[in-house]
Parts: structure tokens; C-alpha cells; sequence
């Protein structure tokens, strides 16, 4: 019993240092996660602003626009 609740405390602590941004990459063609460190924030010519990062899994660039 003991055990179990330390897991789950060590697993909640991993989540408050480290946060993570769902990206889709079109050659994997699936969601995959980045770690938000890894994530560039920019804006087009039109104003609009998105997201870039490289795909952990296959090095692909992925860009992603956001509201
Ligand atoms: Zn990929």
C-alpha cells in the first residue's frame, strides 16, 4: 500500500516541472507530445500565431496554429 502512494506523489511531480504540448506530425501521422522547452512560438506574415517544434520520433517539423 505504502508503495503505491509514493508512486502516484512521484508521477504528480513529473507533471508540475514539465509541460508537455500535443502536436500532430504528418509523417508519423499521429499526435505525438513535445516537451514545451522544445517548442518555438511564432507568427506568420498574416498575423497569426503558432506553434513549431521538431518530432521527437521521426526529426519531421511540425507546425501547429493556435485560436
Ligand atoms: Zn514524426
Amino acid at each position: 500500500m505504502e508503495k503505491v502512494l509514493s508512486t502516484v506523489k512521484c508521477v504528480a511531480g513529473f507533471k508540475e516541472n514539465t509541460i508537455m504540448t500535443d502536436m500532430y506530425c504528418v509523417k508519423c501521422k499521429k499526435k505525438v507530445t513535445v516537451d514545451d522547452k522544445n517548442v518555438k512560438r511564432e507568427m506568420t506574415v498574416k498575423g497569426r500565431p503558432m506553434l513549431r517544434a521538431i518530432c521527437p520520433q521521426c526529426g519531421t517539423k511540425m507546425t501547429k496554429f493556435t485560436k
